[in-house]
């Protein structure tokens, strides 16, 4: 049997994977443009518009606020469509603490609905079955840059009356059934943090096809203003969530190489979703048909139900970094964090725990991930990723 680099034997891979982030000259005009124009935030604006009109497009909405990061672009976004404390919130435990955290922040209740198998995704069934009087609001995660079914959350927010907030912090760029993410629900959150597909170090974005709740946002973010009030003029209590004119400028370098980036990523995906059909004991997600653009933050796989019972998921990722491939665990399942339940519990008076034995399972024992940048590589690259999970998987 071949010896496993962990073992001491010889890595399937020694080169590096491409290096995040990836900026040239077009990002030093930018930036500089900005420090000598003097205009570097406040309310002065040059840059942002830009950035927040080339977003808008990109995703097929009217209207785009910038904000500081995604986890209070989402706080903004549940609040601006009403979402106040007390009220209830659905989300899938797979996924970032901020999705949970966001609600919670100002009081309002997270329900973990479980993910589907198959996709990891928010099931539609599960959030249909624990809607009650005080459900205000879905959000929705494309998790990795998968859109979740956006068909069937609509239909079922119509016939309640809830709103959807889309997290699509990994789904810049991302498509369901030929519309961009992010306004396909009321209104939809981004990051730009430094690991995602589009990067200003930090950042978000909140996306809408409803004037009135992009006017609510932009006064939560900009100190209680109306946007065309005077400076100081304040009609509601709001923050000063802004993002600087440097931020602005990254975004529009970025934004300038990202079709070419997700051509790549899609075609390296498609090609290891191929190599990865020979691999006895893995599979890729499965993709529903209706994703018509895939963003790819994160190519996730999953450990078979016999082989995730013989080898533990830790392991098999040690064994895999030591073959030279930066596979990554990833979550723990957000029903099953502490800070979480205890701050539903204190809030509520009630220590409910969702039980999402399908989160759970693929947090604890199945899923895997690539990180983006792994996707921009070429095609000798899927080939030793795939060469490497083989050669891990035969060893048991
Ligand atoms: C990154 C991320 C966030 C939070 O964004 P920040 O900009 O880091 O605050 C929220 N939700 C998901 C799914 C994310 O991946």
């Amino acid at each position: 049997m071949v010896k496993l680099a962990i073992d001491g034997g010889s890595p399937v891979r020694k080169k590096p994977f491409p290096e995040w982030p990836i900026y040239d000259q077009l990002e030093e005009k930018l930036l500089l443009e900005v420090l000598h124009s003097g205009k570097w935030g406040g309310a002065t604006r040059s840059k942002l518009p830009e950035a927040e009109r080339l977003f808008a497009e990109l995703h097929d909405a009217k209207y785009a606020v910038t904000v500081v990061n995604g986890t209070v672009a989402i706080a903004i976004a549940l609040q601006a469509a009403g979402v106040r404390a007390g009220d209830e919130v659905i989300v899938p435990p797979y996924t970032f603490f901020a999705t949970a955290a966001a609600p919670l922040l100002f009081g309002a209740i997270p329900v973990f609905a479980d993910v589907e198998e198959q996709t990891l995704l928010i099931d539609p069934d599960q959030v249909e079955a624990l809607i009650t009087p005080r459900t205000k609001a879905i959000v929705p995660v494309h998790i990795g840059g998968a859109p979740a079914n956006m068909t069937r959350l609509k239909a079922i927010a119509e016939k309640h009356g809830l709103r959807i907030i889309e997290d699509s912090a990994q789904a810049a760029g991302a498509r369901w059934n030929g519309t961009g993410v992010g306004a396909i629900g009321d209104l939809g959150t981004f990051s730009f943090q430094s690991s995602k597909n589009i990067n200003s170090g930090e950042g978000g974005m909140i996306l809408t096809n409803n004037e009135a709740l992009a006017d609510q946002a932009w006064s939560l973010v900009n100190a209680g203003r109306i946007r065309d009030g005077a400076w100081y003029q304040h009609e509601v209590i709001g923050w000063n969530l802004r993002m600087t004119e440097f931020q602005a400028a990254l975004l529009i370098g970025q934004l300038s190489r990202l079709e070419q980036q997700m051509a790549v990523r899609e075609k390296n995906a498609r090609l290891l979703n191929e190599l990865l059909q020979d691999v006895d004991g893995v599979s890729p997600l499965a993709t529903d048909p209706q994703v018509t653009r895939h963003a790819y933050h994160l190519y996730i796989f999953k450990l078979h139900k016999d082989l995730a019972d013989k080898l533990n998921k830790s392991d098999v990722c040690r064994m895999l970094n030591a073959e030279g491939i930066p596979v990554h665990e990833g979550y723990v399942a957000l029903n099953q964090n502490r800070a979480i339940s205890e701050e539903i519990r204190k809030r509520t008076g009630q220590a409910r725990r969702d039980s999402c034995p399908v989160a759970e399972r693929a947090c604890e024992k199945e899923a895997l991930w690539l990180p983006q940048n792994v996707l921009l590589g070429d095609e000798q690259d899927m080939h030793d990723i795939a060469q490497a999970i083989r050669k891990v998987v035969q060893s048991v």
